[in-house]
């Protein structure tokens, strides 16, 4: 997931993290998935025929996306009844089905109580906002969504009821995580490539030296390439730890995607200065990288979230307490 989703960000942002999105949900799917599941969304998922996504976030509680206060009631021995909105849904408008929380009890109640269901785009009361028209990620398509009495058949229910938050930590946070991780990494290295060769090119008519030549310049990019490698390689140790089932691997999976979301706006920010005037052009590819860093923050779990989370986690303190 990570290699993946490098190489996709490095020249394109949208694309990462719409593909990532799409994994995420198919790894929800996929883990305690039914016969009628497998058949239904993993078998034309896996032809590449159907794209799938995540939708968590609500306007009401923002970045605590794991309290969602979507209603997920019984209507009889078979199927559910769903209302609620969701926000900021990546992919939204595309997908043929939607990965979607809500609660299966009171939403007042602690965390832990929820459910994830998949919504088939062409439900009845099922509802995409308008376009997306996002600051920076304009490939991606983060609408809002309307879950208007959707009737929802329990053949749907992803594992058991009230699960949402074993998927949020064994699923979700890392496929989600890994996916930002690579996608912000791929970003930055072609943020610092991008730099290499322009401050080699660009020479000053008095002087005929490049920038490339400048002892400042040189100290700076020093510094810039030491933050890409260092967050490179947190990031792959985070994913393999992952992949070996290492007890501390969730919290260098939270780790490493803060820690991408420092690494792309410092990197965006100070190319732009070593660059000079000429990045100040708008459409140029370092402006929508720019754009594209700004959502690394905001995407939920959001930086500080994680770092509370990671500070929770060594401090042995509970995780979800707000
Ligand atoms: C481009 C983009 C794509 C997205 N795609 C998806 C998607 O596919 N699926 C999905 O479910 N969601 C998606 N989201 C939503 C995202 O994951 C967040 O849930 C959402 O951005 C939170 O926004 P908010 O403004 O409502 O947050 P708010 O809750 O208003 O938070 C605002 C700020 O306050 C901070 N904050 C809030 N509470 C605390 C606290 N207790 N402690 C510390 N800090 C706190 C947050 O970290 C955040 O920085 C996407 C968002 C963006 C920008």
């Amino acid at each position: 997931m990570v290699q993946i989703c490098e190489i996709l960000g490095k020249e394109c942002a949208s694309t990462a993290i719409c593909f990532g999105m799409h994994c995420v949900g198919a790894s929800v799917i996929a883990r305690n998935a039914n016969e009628y599941q497998q058949e239904r969304y993993l078998a034309p998922i896996n032809e590449g025929r159907h794209i799938t996504t995540l939708s968590f976030s609500e306007p009401g509680t923002g970045a605590h996306f794991y309290y969602p206060q979507s209603r997920l009631l019984p209507a009889g021995p078979d199927e559910f009844v769903l209302n609620g909105a969701k926000h900021l849904a990546t992919n939204g408008g595309y997908a043929d089905s939607y990965v979607v929380s809500a609660a299966t009890v009171d939403p007042q109640s602690p965390a832990g109580g929820f459910s994830c269901v998949v919504v088939p785009a062409d439900s009845d009361g099922f509802e995409v906002g308008p376009v997306w028209d996002g600051l920076g990620l304009r490939g991606n398509s983060s609408r809002t969504l309307t879950l208007n009495a959707v009737r929802v058949p329990r053949r749907d229910l992803l594992g058991n009821e009230g699960d949402q938050i074993w998927y949020l930590f064994n699923v979700i946070c890392p496929t989600f995580l890994s996916a930002m991780s690579g996608t912000y990494l791929g970003v930055s290295s072609a943020v610092l490539e991008a730099a290499c060769g322009y401050l080699k090119e660009r020479r000053h008519s008095h002087s005929a030296t490049s920038l490339s030549q400048i002892s400042i310049i040189q100290h700076r990019m020093g510094e810039l390439w030491s933050i890409v490698e260092r967050t490179r390689r947190l990031i792959y140790f985070a994913a393999s730890s992952f992949d070996a089932g290492q007890p501390t691997a969730l919290t260098a999976v939270m780790a490493a995607k803060a820690e991408v979301a420092d690494c792309v706006n410092t990197l965006v920010g100070e190319v732009m200065t070593l660059m000079g005037g000429i990045t100040y052009r708008s459409n140029s590819k370092l402006h929508r990288s720019m754009r594209d860093a700004r959502a690394a923050h905001l995407m939920a779990p959001t930086t500080d979230m994680l770092r509370l989370w990671i500070g929770r986690t060594v401090l042995g303190q509970p995780l979800l307490v707000d």
